[in-house]
């Protein structure tokens, strides 16, 4: 009995130990595995080491490491395509975390920052080529909204548009901002050019057109020939337009002694411009209203010429693209609580179609439908006038149309400087 359990006891042990060594076998097995590079494949282990339940193991665990190793090497790959991709892009591209390290950059902006080695995980300021760039990423960052800024670079005349924002959390790649820049100093140059060429064509083409006009005045009070009168008829509209162009070139020169600013009552000069446009009034039996604040309360700094035009083709506008007769038209000046001032001209009349809004500030754009433009005199320049005056001012222009119901100009414009905000109840407003 003795020697039974003996027997027993050592069969036993001698089963343990085996398994001890198939289990310090497959451990060995496995560690060495993961501990490979590349990882190996789970054919190049013995098939011994797969066949007891630690080795069932080392199979699960071999299949997801292996499937770990595939999806990290087809994200390594769409990563390498998204750079090839980036790296086609003209702007220069950026993501910085919330410290201003920079994370990402693309060809370009390796190219356009101050050296082309890697800019990851160097400070933004270290690599930038201006101050000013890491100030527009630490306004973005601040304030979480957009930004854009125009810098000038002294040092090589060039101009970049800078523009930053915050990265969305919805991306989970952390808190930071992504930053855009454009060399714009081409762009530029040519819209200079092109600026400096209608200038001067239209200069060129004054004299010589006011000589032709002069000439064709006085054949037509000599011959009252048909032909004579139709020259007459467009000479004098090529002359508007010249003129007209050759104040959008002074507009959009962008030069500081452009406008002569005073302080004027914004009432005479809307009273002026009704005064002038009194017989297109009578002829088309429409009406005007005009509210204005108190007299005290309406005097704009600005210059006064400007005014006159966008105040001139804004009414003439309201009166003049409407054919049908008894129009109303309402001019209104209202001192806001912020001491800007808004200025509406409101009509009646056709209206402007919603599709043509976003277009009729450009130049030369006539709405035709429903306006029969033939029979209306205007060059299609009259709105960038007003635009671009309005602008040289720091002010905005919008407008909304319900076709047949109100069509609304908006002007917004600072006060006087140093004007303190006052609340003018509407009650002390008075018609003029
Ligand atoms: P134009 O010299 O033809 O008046 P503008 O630049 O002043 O040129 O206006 C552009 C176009 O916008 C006009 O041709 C007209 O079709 C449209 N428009 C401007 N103001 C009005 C208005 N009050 N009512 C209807 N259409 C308007």
């Amino acid at each position: 009995m003795e020697y039974f359990i003996i027997i027993t006891l050592a069969g036993i042990a001698i089963w343990l130990s085996w398994r001890l060594v198939t289990l310090r076998k497959g451990i060995e097995a496995l560690t060495g595995a993961l501990k490979k590079e590349p990882f190996p494949d789970r054919d190049t282990i013995p098939d011994s080491t797969l066949q007891d339940r630690l080795g069932r193991l080392t199979k699960v665990v071999l299949d997801t490491v292996a499937e770990a190793e595939l999806q990290r090497a087809s994200e390594a790959g769409y990563r390498r395509i998204h750079d090839v991709l980036l790296d086609q892009i003209e702007e220069a591209l950026l993501l910085v975390d919330e410290n201003q390290v920079v994370r990402f950059s693309n060809r370009a902006a390796r190219k356009l920052l101050s050296d082309s080695n890697s800019h990851v995980d160097r400070p933004l300021i270290e690599i930038c080529l201006d101050h000013r760039i890491v100030e527009t990423v630490d306004l973005a960052l601040q304030t979480g909204g957009e930004m854009q800024d125009q810098i000038e670079l002294s040092k090589n005349s060039q101009t970049l548009l800078v523009g930053a924002g915050p990265i969305d959390p919805a991306y989970k790649i952390g808190t930071g901002a992504w930053i855009v820049i454009r060399d714009i100093t081409l762009q530029l140059q040519t819209e200079q050019m092109r600026k400096d060429f209608v200038a001067n064509a239209s200069h060129e083409l004054r004299t010589p057109l006011s000589i032709i006009s002069g000439y064709l005045e006085m054949m037509d009070e000599e011959a009252e020939s048909g032909p004579v009168k139709v020259m007459r008829k467009h000479t004098e509209r090529v002359s508007r337009i010249v003129e007209d162009m050759l104040m959008i070139s002074k507009l959009e020169s962008n030069d500081e002694s452009l406008l002569s600013p005073e302080i004027f009552d914004i009432g005479d000069c809307i009273v002026g411009i009704v005064e002038h446009l009194q017989p297109l009034l009578d002829k088309n039996h429409s009406k005007i209203k005009i509210d204005l604040p108190g007299k005290n309360e309406r005097s704009f700094f600005g210059d006064r010429f400007y005014w006159d035009q966008i105040l001139f083709n804004l009414i003439e506008n309201a009166l003049k693209q409407n054919p049908r007769s008894g129009i109303n038209v309402t001019v209104r000046v209202v001192e806001e609580k912020n001491g800007r001032f808004t200025v509406e001209v409101i009509d009646n009349g056709v209206g402007i179609p919603a599709s043509d809004l976003p277009e009729i500030f450009k130049r030369f754009y006539r709405v035709d439908k429903a306006h029969n433009q033939s029979k209306i005199k205007g060059t299609g320049l009259g709105l960038s006038i007003v635009k671009r005056a309005v602008e040289a001012h720091r002010g905005t222009i919008s407008v909304t149309s319900f076709p047949g119901k109100e069509t609304c100009f908006r002007i917004s414009v600072p006060g006087p400087p140093g004007n303190v905000a006052k609340q003018t109840p509407q009650s002390e407003r008075k018609n003029a």
